[in-house]
């Protein structure tokens, strides 16, 4: 089997996500601590070692359910804090309320967050587009968002790169023309609680992806920094993946990557050349 259309994911794949968001969590704990009158910073560091410690059990969760662990990055653990914390202080006790405040507060942290690309993002970009095989960025930041930033990143044949924003790979839900073979969840040893696999606007996306390029879903590579957004689905639809590895990526998930055989590998976003 031959590799012959490749799809990235862009945020914490080709930039440093951990870097990025450190004026985004400076700006968001200032944000909740505002909203509680009071100072957090003993709650903050209680909660983050508590979710740390076991990252299986918190979560960024999607109609009362997790869909990402939350150590996945310093946004989805920002978020998972800010749940935590103002549940136990008995505000915003209604979860569509609480939802949509934290949800303003990290808008309003989000304008802070720096770009800083992986220092292997240019020659990465450089070599996949020389090669001219069908690339589409898929992400749930915004598509002119995401672009600005690749122009900054000035790649080689720029404009052969596609980006599809608002992917919202976090969202359970019914795809256009139903789910094939594809389960409603999976198993993972290691982790007490089923992955979920039907995110219904990825699945379209990648659906769109394999149509455009012609491309069948096993010559199809994706390539992403969190397993739960954004390879679970492509793995249960037959692509290969290969995950870009950082210090937060849980032990269970590379077991689970090992056991999947030649179809998946974790490293570096440069490791992901070698699939090609
Ligand atoms: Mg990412």
């Amino acid at each position: 089997m031959s590799v012959r259309c490749v799809v990235l994911d862009f945020d914490g794949t080709f930039t440093d996500a951990e870097a990025e968001a450190e004026p985004f969590v400076a700006a968001f704990r200032a944000a909740l601590a505002d909203l509680l009158g009071r100072p957090i910073d003993d709650d903050w560091a209680r909660w983050q070692a508590t979710i740390e410690a076991a990252p299986g059990t918190y979560g960024w969760e999607f109609g009362g359910r997790i869909v990402a662990p939350a150590t996945a990055d310093p946004y989805v653990l920002s978020t998972t804090i800010g749940q935590a914390i103002t549940r136990e202080a008995g505000i915003l006790r209604e979860p569509a309320t609480r939802s949509a405040i934290l949800e303003a507060l990290y808008q309003l942290a989000y304008l802070k967050t720096r770009t800083v690309f992986r220092p292997e993002a240019r020659e990465v970009l450089d070599t996949l587009l020389e090669r001219g095989l069908p690339t589409f960025v898929i992400t749930n930041s915004r598509t002119d968002t995401v672009s600005q930033k690749i122009d900054l990143l000035a790649p080689k044949h720029r404009e052969r790169l596609v980006v599809l924003g608002d992917a919202k790979k976090f969202a359970i839900g019914e795809p256009k023309d139903g789910w094939g073979d594809v389960p409603e969840e999976r198993a993972i040893e290691g982790l007490s609680r089923p992955v979920l696999l039907h995110r219904g606007r990825y699945f379209d996306a990648i659906q769109h992806v394999l149509r455009t390029a012609s491309c069948k879903v096993d010559e199809l590579i994706v390539c992403g920094d969190i397993f739960e957004l954004d390879l679970a689905l492509p793995i249960a639809l037959g692509a290969n993946v290969h995950l870009v590895r950082g210090p937060r990526t849980p032990a269970y998930e590379l077991a689970e990557m090992a056991r999947l055989g030649a179809r998946a590998t974790a490293g570096s976003l440069r490791d992901l050349l070698g699939r090609l």
